[in-house]
């Protein structure tokens, strides 16, 4: 990222290729700077009562992403969904929001972001 401005164009890249690159913490610092949320912990091993199934979850009473296992860490499309819910769940009353299929839907566009971005660095080299 040569400028600041380069990276504001490319932001949703950029935290895709953060978390990919395991740099999550920096990924989750970089998406609450540009929301202005706080910063949401992030904890390895899901809470008790959850699903197996689940990759990730999201508890709003602490502000915590969990994640099923540090493979999950790096996968940008959990990280970024469960980030939504915690964009949703700020402020009063700390309760879990925000649907499903948009939480997908706010993931596939930093994704698609993403591949957009690789493709361009393809056609310049
Ligand atoms: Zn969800």
């Amino acid at each position: 990222m040569a400028s600041k401005s380069m990276a504001q164009n490319n932001f949703k890249a950029l935290v895709v290729w953060l978390i990919l690159n395991g740099r999550t913490e920096e990924a989750l610092a970089l998406l609450s700077k540009n929301y202005r949320v706080n910063l949401p912990n992030l904890e390895v091993g899901l809470p008790k009562g959850r699903k197996i199934k689940a990759y990730g979850c999201y508890t709003a009473k602490n502000e915590t992403i969990s994640v099923r296992n540090s493979d999950v860490l790096m996968n940008p499309f959990v990280i970024i969904h469960e980030f939504y819910h915690h964009l949703r769940s700020k402020a009063v009353d700390r309760m879990h929001r925000g649907t499903e299929k948009n939480a997908d839907k706010f993931a596939s566009s930093f994704l698609q972001e993403y591949q957009e971005a690789v493709k361009n660095v393809q056609n310049i080299t």
